[in-house]
């Protein structure tokens, strides 16, 4: 109330009740009961309820502690103008969906008419976070990166789930999400057999997102899949799963994995007028019952004039039960208040608006709005999981210092390799320069290091950055090849050197395939010989930061 400063009421009564739960031993078990409940329901709450709440257990602002206001509901899409004229408002994305839904009749035709088929899209969104915090976790412009696949309703079999089908992970399936428990590991294809994960689609995009979050470098012991409890679901989604990775702040959502099933087409088909239909065509006709809605448009026009249209497409869009009640209701009463959700309010629908019936009718095709399957990765957020759980030290040789490493994988390092000479000499240097210059054609980008620091201090550079491998120019012919992680080395041709590198970097080949074996003779037989010549670049510690 005196500084203007604005804190999200949800997290106030959050922070509340898990710091009353964790540091006060003195509440009873009544109110830590009260406190469970409140945080169980909090998503629930509507802004009077936030507001009561606060004043009770008298909240106060966090960091000045004056008092606080009433709770008001705020617009988390930032709004803008569009053009020079003020009067056109538009709204920044929140989420980079919508302009597939928009396309869906063009991707439709694209392949071929048929389903599945999937569209992806990456992109800015921006949300007007009330309290942006932790870095990349809480910001207002980030990058999106979704995976819409749609698909039949009616069929949400996955070709290529036996794939993923036996991968066996943490899921924390809503039932078990009560104070006290955690995850626990669960094979994914029984979790479809058991229902937990709705459809064999879902399930395999969950599957799919694992394999993913773990291949760059996420830790699987401080992954886990959460399934959305009933209250924090959307209204149209049929399931949601959260990948979930733990870091210093907690367990931090990253990717959602939802049915959303034809939620947004239909609301764009609704306020477009614009049908958004997939068809199935038949191999011989078929005699179905169908739902007819006839609104009476003259009857409609003279209710409710520029109205109409809004009216009339929104009884079109009714499905089958609410389609019935209407048709049971107007039968005993006369008339119904029905929502109108382009109006936003309800209208009055007479028994003479409207006619609805079931007919028997031969159908060639099936037409129907396809349901989608999204995952929606927060790109930020996985970047700095993967920051968190690819972070390590390891004791210099010297034991009196803690030297930091990145264990990116070569897949997402951002440089791949570093090259140096062994010593100062005219010669390395220029070996040094024709192994950049090939790096460069091989599109791997690298870094050189001419100074005369120690060979030590200059593994601890390039792993304190991340990279994977680092070449030594040691001989005219010959370099030294040392992976990261194991500290090892191997000895191949100067002129292989960039080549394997390259095909480490671009995942073609494995640190165990460079094995002296596999190289080329002259240089397998000079891995023995160089170790006796050079045995600081063989010996298992590279964190040598003495001076060559
Ligand atoms: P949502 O549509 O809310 O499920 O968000 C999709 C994904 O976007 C989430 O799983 C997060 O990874 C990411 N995300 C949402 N809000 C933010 C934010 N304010 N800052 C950074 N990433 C976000």
């Amino acid at each position: 109330e005196k500084t203007g400063t604005c804190y999200r009421a949800d997290h106030l009564l959050k922070d509340y009740c898990n710091e009353k739960l964790e540091k006060d031993l003195t509440i009873s078990d009544k109110k830590a009961t009260e406190l469970k409940d409140v945080l169980a329901n909090l998503e629930d709450f509507s802004c009077e309820k936030l507001g009561a709440k606060i004043k009770e257990y008298e909240i106060t602002a966090p960091d000045t502690k004056n008092t606080l206001s009433d709770p008001y509901p705020f617009n988390l899409m930032f709004q803008t103008s569009i053009g020079p004229s003020a009067a056109n408002i538009g709204y920044m994305r929140p989420e980079t969906a919508q302009g597939i839904f928009m396309d869906f009749k063009e991707l439709y035709n694209y392949n071929g008419r048929k389903l599945p088929f999937a569209a992806a899209q990456v992109g800015q969104a921006f949300r007007n976070e009330i309290s942006p915090r932790q870095g990349l976790l809480r910001v207002r412009e980030f990058t999106l990166a979704e995976i819409e696949h749609f698909l039949d309703p009616e069929d949400k079999a996955h070709p290529k789930f036996s794939n993923v089908a036996k991968l066996e992970f943490f899921m924390f399936q809503r039932e078990e999400q009560m104070p006290g428990q955690s995850a626990r590991k669960l094979c994914l294809g029984e979790a479809v057999e058991k229902g937990i994960v709705n459809s064999e689609t879902l399930a395999y995009f969950i599957g799919r997102v694992y394999l993913f979050l773990v291949r760059l470098g996420i830790d699987k012991e401080r992954l886990r899949f959460r399934q959305h409890l009933a209250n924090e679901m959307a209204h149209y989604a049929a399931d949601c799963w959260d990948a979930e990775i733990e870091t210093s702040y907690g367990w931090i959502e990253c990717v959602g994995i939802a049915d959303r099933s034809s939620y947004d087409l239909h609301a764009h088909s609704e306020k477009s007028g614009v049908e958004l239909q997939a068809e199935e065509k038949f191999s011989e006709p078929k005699e179905v019952v169908k739902l007819v809605i006839t609104p009476m448009t003259k009857e409609l026009s003279l209710a409710f004039k520029e109205n109409k249209k809004k009216v009339v497409l929104s009884l079109k869009a009714m499905n089958e039960e609410e389609a019935m009640l209407m048709k049971a209701t107007l039968e005993s009463e006369g008339g119904i208040e029905f929502y109108v959700c382009t109006l936003a309010k309800n209208v009055t629908i007479k028994k003479n608006m409207v006619s609805i019936s079931k007919e028997k009718t031969k159908e060639h095709q099936r037409k129907f709005i396809p349901s989608v399957i999204e995952p929606s990765f927060g790109i930020g957020r996985i970047v700095y999981c993967l920051y968190e759980h690819c972070f390590s030290t390891r004791p210099s040789k010297a034991g009196d210092e803690q030297l930091n490493v990145f264990r990116f994988s070569p897949l997402v390092a951002p440089i791949k390799c570093t090259v140096f000479p062994l010593v100062r000499n005219q010669q390395y240097e220029e070996a040094t320069k024709v192994i950049s210059k090939e790096l460069t054609s091989f599109g791997i980008l690298h870094k050189i290091d001419i100074t005369g620091t120690s060979i030590g201090k200059k593994y601890a550079r390039s792993d304190e950055l991340g990279v994977p491998f680092a070449i030594t120019v040691d001989s005219k012919t010959l370099v030294t090849i040392r992976e990261r992680d194991s500290k090892n080395q191997v000895r191949v041709n100067l002129k292989d050197a960039a080549s394997v590198v390259s095909s480490l970097a671009k995942g073609k080949m494995t640190w165990r395939d460079v094995s002296p074996k596999r190289l080329s003779s002259a240089a397998a037989a000079d891995n023995t010989l160089a170790e006796s010549m050079y045995p600081e670049l063989f010996s298992l510690d590279g964190d040598d930061d003495s001076e060559t």
